[in-house]
């Protein structure tokens, strides 16, 4: 049964117990809105830690201020029957003024917290050019709900690939004894990545959108068949985003899975990593990709 909770002191009374009795515990935060994607996420964790929480946490800090924050999805009914569904003991439901009291709710949210986690150098290309705030609000939540959670194992998507770099190199700087495990992308059947954020997509964007996967895929072709310059690379997923239309491309990305840099030339596994948006709703996919083995 999931208890669900909302305070940081009711949640760390709750898991006082398994603390004692040095259970496991596993956790998975999310932003709520929960689908498949997520459901895998709580599945693994179920499986591999004898306590489990999960969070739904909106958090202001990694929006822009012209971003979605408002109008974010929300069904904590949805979320909470998934999270029982997937074996979570505590579903952790905070408001904005429990984790940030000292928050004056402006817009601009980073601005008011009066301490934060940068993780340099990874958050600044990629993603990180796009949104150039958001992973110092995604470091300040992690390394709060890290500290009110107390896990022993995480569970990321890989659907969020640089964030999933990013977390792990927090873990490392600043010593957290936590374990992370990224955990596998789940696509809808035509290939589409699950997100939240497909609920923003008409029917015409909706298929359009098909075009992320349509680029990777052919970037891991092209890979496999013996391309191994990143830019022709890109080109070739340049090339399948510019057929479409209704997409905007952010950025196309081949890279090394661990330092997230562009390799001069690839010789092992790369990530092939895109952004594109549809209007005013931006999506985001990757893939790994193999280069054919050299004779
Ligand atoms: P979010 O609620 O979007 O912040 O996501 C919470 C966690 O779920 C993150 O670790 C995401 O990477 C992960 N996640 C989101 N979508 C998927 C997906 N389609 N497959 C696997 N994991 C996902």
């Amino acid at each position: 049964m999931t208890q669900q909770v909302s305070t940081i002191k009711d949640l760390r009374a709750a898991l006082a117990t398994a603390r004692q009795q040095h259970a496991s515990i596993g956790f998975v935060p999310t932003m709520g809105y929960l689908h498949a994607g997520h459901a895998s996420l709580m599945k693994r964790a179920s499986t591999e830690n004898q306590t489990t929480v999960a969070s739904v946490f909106a958090n202001p800090l990694q929006f822009a201020p012209e971003e979605d924050l408002a109008t974010y999805p929300r069904d904590i009914e949805k979320d909470l029957a998934i999270a029982r569904q997937e074996g979570i003991d505590y579903l952790f439901v905070p408001d904005v003024e429990e984790m940030y009291p000292q928050m004056d709710t402006g817009t601009n949210y980073l601005q008011h917290v009066l301490t934060s986690v940068t993780v340099n150098k990874i958050s600044s290309f990629w993603e990180g050019q796009h949104r150039p705030s958001h992973f110092k609000g995604v470091t300040t939540v992690v390394a709060k709900l890290f500290n009110i959670v107390g896990p022993c194992t995480a569970y990321f998507g890989e659907k969020d690939f640089q964030q999933l770099a990013l977390i792990k190199q927090l873990i490392r700087d600043l010593s957290y004894d936590v374990s992370v495990v990224g955990c596998p992308i789940v696509r809808e059947p035509d290939g589409l990545a699950l997100s939240s954020r497909n609920i923003y997509l008409n029917t015409e964007a909706r298929e359009a959108a098909l075009v992320l996967k349509a680029a990777l895929d052919a970037g891991k072709t092209a890979i496999e068949k013996g391309a191994t310059d990143p830019g022709v690379v890109s080109k070739t997923m340049h090339a399948v985003l510019a057929d479409e239309p209704l997409a905007t491309p952010d950025y196309v990305a081949v890279v090394c899975p661990d330092s997230l840099q562009t390799p001069k030339t690839i010789t092992s596994e790369v990530r092939l990593m895109t952004a594109v948006r549809f209007g005013a709703t931006r999506l985001i996919d990757n893939c790994a990709a193999q280069p054919k083995p050299q004779r």
